[in-house]
């Protein structure tokens, strides 16, 4: 059989990054990312350069996408809300539907759907694809996914936790009920996906009971440029005694807070070598990070009544040793006892707790690009 390659897309405002993956195989054939996008001294004016660079790039390594074997362009979109729940053939309709969704996440779809716009143009033979980082959390439990606010008004207006990350927590559920040798369907498990951005999950049988973000990517976590859970008394609090507009508070609490509102810095290996250069902010950050980590594992706990597994996965999740030890520190009455030296050594998908630790951790290596490749796949 010829290979069949996905390019699978993930458009940000200012960043563009692509993969092509063979769904098949698993195996990655050519990744980068285009940065910068939109800015002053960028090259890169916008969308349209982004794309021209990215198939710029694949051309270097030798890769020709009208004469490799693609079938499909996957792109990753953020938001999908109440109805897109599923992998969805892009056509002019959807995409006028998806840009009535751009109110729901401005800071995400917008960019999203520039990108889908000229990868349509550019490659105009092959199938177009969205993936939604929503749908995995389409079947929330209403009582998990429901905000106590003035129902109507709620229904009127779409409000509800809708989740995101969705991709990496199905992938990392999956990825983990086979590492322990059991059906998805029969375990109970806890996601923790720490990059940049950072998420929580409890899952069931292969399906989310729970997750922490929620209408938008804002809720839950302490995440690199984000605050996470916040009173929402501080958005009225700004706006009317602060006098701050509506897109400055946004902006204050998507973009400069979090890790980075707290100690200047966003990047977890930047953020270890001030710890340990002795600077308290960043001291404070990493705290505020790690105690409310250990405040949703302790939930999620309450929530499944019993769990088989708890894996950490993404940049954070997959690469730092003290903040995996710290999350799960002196839990052992709950039924956690993490195995340092595990922890502290070996690479890629594996146990980190102790043969006898009642709930079994795991670090697993999460593959969106991957993951979106094959549910474009599914729907050809
Ligand atoms: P995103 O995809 O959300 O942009 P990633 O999953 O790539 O983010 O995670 C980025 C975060 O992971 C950064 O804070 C970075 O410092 C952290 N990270 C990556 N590698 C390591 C490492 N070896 N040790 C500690 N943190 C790491």
């Amino acid at each position: 059989m010829t290979d069949r390659l996905v390019l699978v897309i993930n458009s940000g405002s200012s960043s563009l990054k692509f993969q092509l993956v063979d769904p098949d195989s698993g195996a990655s054939r050519a990744t980068g990312t285009v940065e910068q996008i939109g800015e002053p001294s960028s090259e890169v004016a916008d969308h349209d350069a982004a794309l021209r660079r990215a198939f710029d790039m694949l051309a270097d390594d030798g890769i020709d996408l009208k004469d490799c074997g693609l079938v499909a362009v996957g792109h990753r979109v953020v938001h999908g809300g109440k109805r897109f729940h599923r992998p969805t053939l892009l056509d002019d309709e959807v995409i006028a539907e998806l840009q009535e969704l751009s109110p729901l996440a401005p800071l995400h779809n917008p960019p999203a759907l520039q990108g889908i716009e000229v990868a349509r143009k550019l490659l105009p033979d092959v199938p177009h694809i969205a993936v939604f980082d929503t749908a995995f959390f389409h079947h929330l439990p209403p009582a998990a996914a429901i905000y106590a606010i003035d129902r109507e008004l709620a229904e009127t207006w779409d409000i509800r936790r809708y989740g995101f990350h969705g991709t990496s927590h199905e992938y990392v559920s999956g990825q983990a009920a086979a590492f322990v040798g059991r059906p998805l369907d029969e375990v109970n498990q806890i996601v923790l996906h720490l990059g940049n951005g950072a998420s929580a999950s409890a899952v069931v049988g292969g399906r989310p009971v729970e997750t922490s973000m929620g209408l938008t990517p804002l809720e839950g976590l302490v995440m690199g440029t984000r605050s996470g859970d916040i009173d929402a008394g501080v958005y009225s609090y700004l706006f009317r005694t602060a006098k701050m507009g509506v897109e400055e508070i946004e902006s204050m609490l998507n973009k400069r807070s979090g890790v980075l509102g707290l100690a200047g810095e966003r990047d977890f290996r930047r953020l270890r070598e001030m710890i340990q250069s002795g600077d308290a902010a960043a001291k404070l950050a990493y705290d505020v990070f790690i105690h409310r980590l250990r405040k949703y594992i302790g939930a999620y706990l309450a929530v499944l009544g019993h769990t088989d597994v708890i894996s950490f996965t993404a940049g954070i999740g997959e690469h730092d040793v003290a903040v995996r030890r710290d999350a799960l520190a002196g839990l052992g009455e709950l039924g956690i006892e993490l195995d340092d030296e595990r922890n502290a050594t070996g690479s890629g998908e594996r146990r980190i707790s102790r043969d006898d630790s009642p709930i079994t951790v795991l670090v697993v290596p999460t593959n969106e690009e991957l993951a979106i490749a094959r549910d474009c796949v599914s729907l050809l």
